[in-house]
């Protein structure tokens, strides 16, 4: 007992060199994006005003299984990788489970989360290309904090349109990006054409992700050498947090172990993918029989209820349409506080290996994700970000249903953030004061009907 091993760690050589890009090894690719007003393929061209050429290409790129990681990024990756492969003995215990429970700690990165993985690569190929300044929106700020600390260590100038209602409530992840040196605006601002807008017609809105989105692009498309970044559901957001899964394969290998199941939760798919897609080409390519279950909100559950359509990736109708599982991109999700998981969409890569059957989705309740990471932070000392909770509940089901069983299943899950900065939701939690939100067939229906 006293000898065994808890957290496994990768020397500085042993840092992955190379993302690994599953569009290479699926057997149905991923559908292309249309061009919505014409319904045609989008060309990597139509994407440049956008986004910086090297990630348009990475993100259509269906043909290289591996891609270098840039030397720059990967000395800053330096700074906090490898993460921790954990072994929950503790949760274990209290589950009385024979299953063994592992779980990989990205919460230890500079700014709690699994975001920074992307981060410095997006602001990395920015700055390689000319780019002096770069726009995205930030909900619950995640993202918008990543993206300060890597638009630092690159040099550019970063300006981040968080929704107003989560600017006005979570003031200290708006002081964190603003630490860092980001400007950071409430949105809808007077700043932007979109935003004027929406303020004129509706003087009290208190913003949505889709404005925010809708005014960060805006700027990108008419500042010169300004480019739009964003931290989940596209493809090279996922490739660059393979990252994750690349160093836990080798971990899982120090502990002598495999992993049967492995879990992660889902908002547009980022840290799914980038822990489970290294696993997964096992899988496709050598027929190994591991299961990945994706845990969503059971509030926005597009894995488990939503369609597989084309549809926007954003509320305003300004991206290209997007094969993929969703509840229609004018669903508004109730406001759990599980802020990164509140999206109508899911990933185009995730979306095809769910319709392929190489994966499974699960849908959380609030409350027993709240549970769930209380169990956690009591058992292993680590708060969990109420987004990762999600995964640990999928996870107790999975360890619970061993106990049943008797199978000493290896159960692997992404712990993608710690909640040191959530605690007011978890203080709502802890005095009765969070419910579940229920969603009928009808509402989801009717959210999906225009769609085609
Ligand atoms: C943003 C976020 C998520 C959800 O995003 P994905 O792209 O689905 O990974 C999950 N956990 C944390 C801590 C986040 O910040």
């Amino acid at each position: 007992m006293s000898n065994r091993i808890k957290r496994y760690f990768l020397p500085e050589d042993q840092i992955p060199t190379q993302w690994y890009n599953i569009q290479a090894d699926m057997v149905n690719k991923p559908l292309p994006p249309l061009n919505p007003a014409t319904r045609e393929p989008l060309k990597p061209e139509d994407l440049y005003p956008i986004f910086a050429k090297e990630l348009v290409h990475q993100e259509l790129n269906q043909t290289d299984a591996w891609i270098d990681i840039p030397e720059e990024v990967r000395e800053l990756y330096k700074n906090y990788r490898s993460t921790p492969l954990v072994r929950a003995y503790g949760l274990e215990k209290a589950l009385g489970t024979p299953a063994h429970i592992y779980f990989k700690n990205e919460s230890v990165s500079p700014v709690g989360s699994h975001k920074l993985n992307s981060a410095l690569a997006q602001a990395y190929y920015c700055k390689k290309e000319g780019i002096t300044n770069i726009t995205t929106e930030t909900g619950a700020g995640q993202w918008g904090a990543a993206l300060s600390y890597a638009a630092k260590a690159f040099g550019l100038e970063l300006a981040v349109y968080m929704v107003k209602v989560s600017y006005e409530q979570k003031p200290y992840r708006r002081s964190i990006m603003q630490t860092f040196g980001a400007q950071v605006t409430a949105s809808p601002s007077m700043s932007t054409k979109a935003g004027r807008k929406i303020l004129t017609d509706h003087p009290n809105y208190q913003g949505s992700l889709g404005t925010a989105i809708s005014e960060a692009i805006e700027l990108a498309t008419t500042v010169p050498n300004c480019k739009y970044t964003l931290g989940s559901v596209l493809n090279h957001v996922a490739l660059h947090q393979t990252v994750i899964g690349l160093e836990a394969e080798k971990q899982m290998a120090l502990a002598g172990e495999y992993p049967d199941v492995v879990v992660a939760c889902f908002g547009g798919g980022s840290n799914f993918g980038g822990l489970c897609f290294p696993f997964m080409r096992h899988t496709i390519k050598e027929g190994r029989k591991t299961r990945y279950v994706a845990a969503e909100p059971a509030s926005c559950p597009k894995l488990t209820r939503g369609k597989f359509l084309y549809d926007f990736g954003d509320e305003a109708g300004y991206t290209p349409l997007l094969p993929m599982f969703t509840l229609g991109h004018n669903f508004a999700p109730a406001h759990i506080h599980a802020g990164g998981l509140r999206y109508h969409g899911a990933g185009v890569i995730v979306s095809q290996l769910l319709k392929d059957g190489l994966m499974e989705a699960v849908d959380i309740d609030q409350l027993d994700s709240f549970a769930a990471g209380c169990l956690f932070a009591q058992t292993e000392g680590i708060i969990p970000a109420p987004e990762s909770s999600h995964a640990i509940a999928a996870t107790i089901r999975e360890a619970n249903r061993c106990k049943e069983t008797g199978e000493e299943k290896v159960i692997l899950f992404n712990l993608s953030g710690h909640g040191l900065i959530d605690m007011a939701s978890y203080d709502k939690y802890l005095s009765g004061d969070l419910q579940n939100y229920t969603l009928s067939d009808e509402q989801i229906a009717e959210n999906l009907k225009d769609l085609k």
